[in-house]
Parts: C-alpha cells; sequence; structure tokens
C-alpha cells in the first residue's frame, strides 16, 4: 500500500488516497476529488452524456473554463477514459474561435481528453466568436455556420464522434456534424460531459 498526499481539486481537503494493487488494476487513474465532492455531482441517464446540469457542475465549468484552471481537466479523467476506451469512431473535440483560445489560454474540450488519454483530431475551426446561449431559438437556427473545415484536411468516409463539455440546446452539435457529413463523413454522433 502506498500512502498518497493529495488534496482534492475542488474542495481542496486531504484525500489521503489509500492505493491498493487492486485500485490500480481496476482504475487508470487515480481519483482527484474527495468522495463528498464526487456525490455532488449528478450522473446522466443518457446515453450521449455523462452527467447532468447542475449548480456544482455550474462552478465547476465557471472554475474550470472561466477562471482557466486546467487543472480541473483531470477531475472527470477516469470516466472519460471508460467512456472512451472501447471507441470505435474518430473523436472530434468541438474547437473554440482561436480568438477565444487565446484568450482562454486552453481548450477546454481537448484539456478533457487529453487528461483522459483520449486520443482524437482536428477537422474543424470555429468562425464566430459568438456564444450561442447570447441568442434565442430563432438567432440560432438562422445563424450562419458556426464552423468550416480546417484547411488541408481530409474527412474520411467513416464514423465520427464529436465530443463537447455541454450540450444545451444541440445547436452547436448539430452545426459541427452537418460540416462533417456535407465534406463526407459517413456517420456523425456525439458525446458530451455534461447535458444542460
Ligand atoms: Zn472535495
Amino acid at each position: 500500500m502506498n500512502k498518497i498526499e493529495t488534496r482534492c481539486l475542488i474542495c481542496s481537503q486531504s484525500l489521503n488516497t489509500m492505493i491498493s494493487w487492486n485500485t490500480l488494476l481496476i482504475k487508470q487513474f487515480s481519483p482527484t476529488i474527495c468522495e463528498r465532492c464526487t456525490s455532488h455531482f449528478q450522473r446522466s441517464n443518457s446515453s450521449t452524456a455523462l452527467y447532468q446540469y447542475n449548480d456544482p457542475m455550474k462552478d465547476f465549468l465557471h472554475q474550470f473554463k472561466f477562471l482557466q484552471d486546467v487543472a480541473l481537466a483531470k477531475v472527470f479523467r477516469q470516466e472519460l477514459y471508460t467512456r472512451f476506451k472501447k471507441e470505435k469512431a474518430t473523436i472530434i473535440p468541438i474547437p473554440m474561435h482561436p480568438l477565444k483560445q487565446q484568450e482562454r489560454t486552453f481548450s477546454h474540450t481537448e484539456e478533457l481528453l487529453k487528461a483522459a488519454h483520449v486520443p482524437y483530431i482536428q477537422l474543424l475551426e470555429k468562425t464566430t466568436t459568438e456564444t450561442q446561449s447570447s441568442k434565442n431559438r430563432e438567432q440560432r437556427i438562422h445563424a450562419a455556420p458556426l464552423f468550416r473545415l480546417m484547411t488541408d484536411v481530409h474527412v474520411e468516409h467513416k464514423d465520427y464522434l464529436l465530443f463537447d463539455d455541454i450540450k444545451t440546446t444541440g445547436t452547436t452539435l448539430q452545426h459541427a456534424a452537418d460540416v462533417l457529413k456535407q465534406a463526407g463523413a459517413k456517420n456523425v454522433q456525439y458525446f458530451t460531459l455534461i447535458e444542460g
């Protein structure tokens, strides 16, 4: 048994995890948050998301995305690893506009996948810095395409899986799927960490 002194990434309480050989055989990663913080998140019943949106999740996203606490990408690494380890489709994280990424310093969707050791590729480019939440339904439906293909990339006639942190209206995922399908993708599904 190895005693590892670490602190919960959310509440900073000491984790004092006792890691046995058994844990290491079953789990790929050691936990980064305490059991109390874990219990505040609500698992999703949907096959396309891990969690439901609630207040603790809202706080998590705020800390991770807006306060740029990149270490929080590790919080869901075990669940994401388990979900994606047998995935046959090619995974594409929803990209941010380059200007926004510069401002945020990292791409949150890519960091979530990297932390979980999930391989992915990028074929898409965001065309607008506007957020979908600032628009009403009518404006979202008639909006110009949110994504375009990156230059010099090739979309194959195969299965792709889009990955985003949260699905609210589905407009973002729909726009991204449309671009890939028009470019020749056979099938485009999606999976998100959270459903709104
Ligand atoms: Zn905690």
